[in-house]
């Protein structure tokens, strides 16, 4: 198997000796081509000799164990096959890149190396090369050494560190320092504590602040200096002074690292729903592998998880624990950390490559490590040998989707698969989960269990709709925000409460939205907004390609306010500044996280309550805990509900409830007050009253009626080319080869919104698979159509690509 896209395997010669020795699943380094050098995986060992082409022998066998074990093989073939990508992509998108050396692949020196004792003769001539120039290429290497059998060198030079390889871009996942206090050293007895009370007998505050810290430290946990300002109501300058006069000191802890020091803590006593839950999650696992566990926000889903997890452990089994997105959740890494300590290994394509490379060998290991992985969507890809369980945490997240490059998969749905593999158990846990996922738990397919209650029993919070027609009408607006919403924002502030804004997800939107009546125009046939295309002044429909001159006024009300700007984060924080001078206002968005730890960097000061009111998009409702918020305000929930995609609206649903459930997580109700032109709008009345059942019953039967999932399955083809021409006529061909074998149920061709990307012009055609129809012989024929499309000269050029169960 070679990381190339060619849906074939390659067969090269080994001797007799090799064949005995290799096994599925080690690496060996081949060549391929006139003169490319590729790191190799042992599909099959075999006495065939291929018939059209002379089998090469290899270079050199890397591994004297398989780094891919039997399962992921089984993994992978079911992954290639279903998502219609070739082994080699997957293979590819597997392993960590250091893995997959090849004669391509670019090296650079490590400045930061300097013993080069520890060098080998061999080692030490590329090491010496890399002085003379940059960055060399393992065919230069070869070149070097005079000798093909490089691989090995190359590897033992990464793992002293002496060089690193192109992709190392990465980000050094920086560990967020925590400040605590402990006593000097000097006062560790009991007869200079005494003496250190009396010497502090005048200065009232700083004796406060020692005897707030002997009653903290009762527990025996470490005291952050923050929780002994609080508790004692001294200032930081005080606990300076401490410093400064050697009675207190200060040191960091790291809180989200992977080595985690320090001791581990019992997990918590589940509450009574929670313990119903628990047990009704085991229950139904004795029938059903895959269960989902519709907990609504703040219902403790992870405390439900830790003791599931806690349960496999204790049967020597592995845990895989999926998120959505890594970055945005150190707050679980530290939470499972807590309990787990160090038996938790954190993966993710973030992270450096030596530390990717760690993870995998751990995991193949089954090293203690590596008991419990929780990762983003590639950490299916990892080698393990005895899963018992796999928690996809917030299951409903698009960002389990891969769109790009190939494989395009659904970590979610491989992970199903790969659970059966393992005969594992797999949790699906959402307070909103996804119509799918919901669906196959009403059809028996997969268990159901419902927690119902916020922990604390702290009612969800009070959510209100503001007409802003209305507000405008009255002039009651102030830019983009309603008195009442400034009124709400004034008194959490008042508080010392926290307030999150939460503004669509795009600065902007392609959609056209009637700035009086906030009507956006219809696709006459298919249940989705038109898109704005500047270009022509058109509307369009992405999914059937209707179309139509851009109307110069609103087709719901008459005015003439026909709008196709959005406003931004940024504009909103622009105006908070001016409109609340006195507090901290924060910015989460793409923009402001691009930098290093942008992320942790916002979410830790928003926690430390260095910021008093956060503006963000979409990246604000995934999963955060935050004690101190009391407000959530949705700006301008239009502009979601007109999104161009038949999952808008539950997306919309989705992001409002998730949103919303950041508000009043502790101790009292919260409130969440959304801003909206529409406020009939089916979809705000149910997040308005957290009724997904309801969401969920409407939903469905838009879907039914229009023919999309769960009752359809959808397979999107997209042709890129930077000729026009060439991709509109590949794409007609194309449109007619799948017409002759699937009439009505293919749609388009139709250019998306965004019609050229880095100038390749882009088009699309959808092909919905109704419930009765074979999935297996739908692809089967269209793999047949798209080697007919290859075959054409004139077509070969074009990008052609397969996205099943496109979202
Ligand atoms: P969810 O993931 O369902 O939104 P969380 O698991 O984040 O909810 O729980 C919400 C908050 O309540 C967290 O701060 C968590 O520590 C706390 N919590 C939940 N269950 C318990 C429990 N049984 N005992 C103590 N605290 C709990
Ligand atoms: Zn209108
Ligand atoms: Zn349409």
């Amino acid at each position: 198997m070679l990381p190339i896209p060619i849906q074939k395997t390659f067969t090269y010669s080994v001797t007799k000796d090799e064949a005995s020795f290799l096994k599925r699943g080690m690496r060996v380094a081949v060549s391929f081509g006139k003169t490319k050098m590729y790191t190799g995986l042992v599909f099959n060992v075999h006495k065939t000799a291929p018939t059209l082409y002379e089998a090469k022998e290899i270079h050199q066998i890397l591994d004297e164990m398989p780094l891919v074990n039997e399962r992921q093989l089984k993994h992978w073939e079911w992954i290639a096959n279903y998502y219609m990508c070739s082994l080699g992509d997957v293979y590819r998108a597997s392993l960590p890149s250091a893995f997959l050396l090849e004669s391509e692949t670019i090296l650079f020196k490590n400045d930061a190396f300097s013993d080069e004792s520890i060098l080998t003769d061999n080692e030490f001539l590329i090491f010496e090369a890399l002085q003379h120039q940059s960055q060399l290429t393992i065919h230069q290497v070869v070149a070097i050494l005079g000798k093909k059998k490089v691989m090995p060198i190359v590897n033992e030079l990464i793992k002293k560190s002496a060089i690193y390889i192109k992709e190392e871009i990465y980000e050094q996942y920086k560990p967020k320092l925590v400040k605590y206090v402990r006593l000097h050293a000097d006062y560790s007895n009991d007869d200079s504590l005494g003496k250190l009370l009396e010497e502090l007998s005048r200065a009232k505050k700083q004796r406060e602040a020692v005897l707030g810290f002997f009653q903290l430290s009762s527990n025996k946990k470490p005291i952050k200096a923050k929780d002994l300002e609080e508790k004692t109501n001294v200032s930081s300058s005080i606990l300076k002074s401490l410093v400064d006069k050697n009675i207190f000191e200060f040191y960091h802890i790291k809180t989200d690292r992977i080595t985690f020091k320090g001791d581990t803590n019992d997990l918590k006593v589940l509450n009574e729903f929670q313990e119903n839950a628990l047990s009704e999650i085991k229950e139904s696992f004795k029938e059903k592998d895959v269960t989902l566990l519709h907990g609504i926000t703040s219902s403790g889903k992870t405390e439900v998880y830790t003791k599931l997890i806690q349960e496999v452990l204790d049967k020597g089994k592995q845990v895989l624990f999926l998120l959505p997105e890594i970055a945005l959740t150190t707050q679980i890494i530290t939470r499972l950390q807590f309990y787990f300590g160090d038996q938790i290994s954190v993966f993710h394509s973030k992270y450096s490559m030596n530390e990717r490379v760690e993870v995998w060998n751990n995991v193949l290991e089954n090293k203690t490590k590596a008991q419990i992985v929780l990762g983003a969507r590639s950490s299916i890809f990892l080698p393990f040998s005895n899963l018992g369980l796999i928690v996809v945490d917030e299951e409903h997240e698009t960002s389990y989707k891969q769109f790009e490059p190939s494989p395009r998969y659904n970590a979610r749905d491989s992970a199903i698969v790969l659970a059966k593999l393992h005969k594992s158990k797999i949790l699906l846990g959402s307070a909103t989960p996804s119509l799918e996922t919901y669906f196959n738990a009403q059809q028996n397919k997969y268990g159901f269990v419902a927690l119902n209650r916020r922990h604390g029993n702290v009612q969800l919070p009070k959510i209100e709709l503001i007409d802003v027609k209305e507000k405008h009408k009255k002039k009651e607006m102030n830019g983009h925000f309603s008195d009442r919403l400034l009124k709400l924002i004034q008194e959490a502030l008042d508080l010392k409460e926290q307030v999150i804004l939460f503004q669509n997800r795009r600065g902007f939107s392609p959609v056209v939205e009637c700035k009086t009546c906030g009507v956006s125009p219809q696709c006459p046939n298919c249940d989705v907004s038109l898109t704005f295309h500047k270009f022509k002044y058109e509307l369009r429909c992405h999914y059937c390609n209707y179309q139509r001159a851009m109307p110069n006024s609103c087709g719901a009300c008459g005015s003439n306010t026909l709008d196709n700007k959005g406003f931004g984060t940024e504009q909103i924080e622009l105006e908070l500044t001016a409109l609340f001078p006195d507090y901290k206002i924060g910015r989460m968005d793409l923009d402001t996280t691009r930098g290093k730890h942008g992320y942790q960097k916002i979410i830790g000061a928003f926690e430390a309550k260095e910021i008093d009111v956060l503006v963000g998009t979409q990246m604000l409702s995934k999963g955060l805990d935050f004690e101190n918020v009391s407000l959530v305000g949705v700006l301008n929930a239009d502009s979601m509900l007109n999104f161009p995609d038949f999952r808008a609206h539950e997306r919309a649903y989705d992001m409002m409830v998730q949103v919303s459930g950041r508000a009043g997580r502790s101790k009292k109700q919260g409130n969440v007050a959304i801003q909206t032109y529409n406020p009939y709008h089916q979809i705000l009345q149910q997040v308005s009253t957290t009724n997904y059942a309801e969401m969920y019953k409407e939903q469905l039967q838009e879907r039914w009626q229009y023919k999309y999932p769960p009752f359809y399955r959808l397979i999107k083809i997209t042709l890129k080319h930077k000729d026009y021409n060439k991709v509109d006529s590949g794409v007609n061909w194309l449109y007619k080869a799948l017409y002759n074998s699937f009439g009505e149920n293919v749609l388009g061709p139709t250019a998306p919104a965004i019609s050229r990307i880095r100038n390749q012009y882009i088009k699309n055609i959808v092909i919905k698979i109704p419930p009765k129809q074979s999935l297996a012989n739908t692809k089967n024929q269209l793999t047949k159509i798209r080697n007919t499309f290859d075959a054409v000269k004139d077509f070969r050029p074009i990008r052609f690509i397969i996205d099943v169960d496109a979202y």
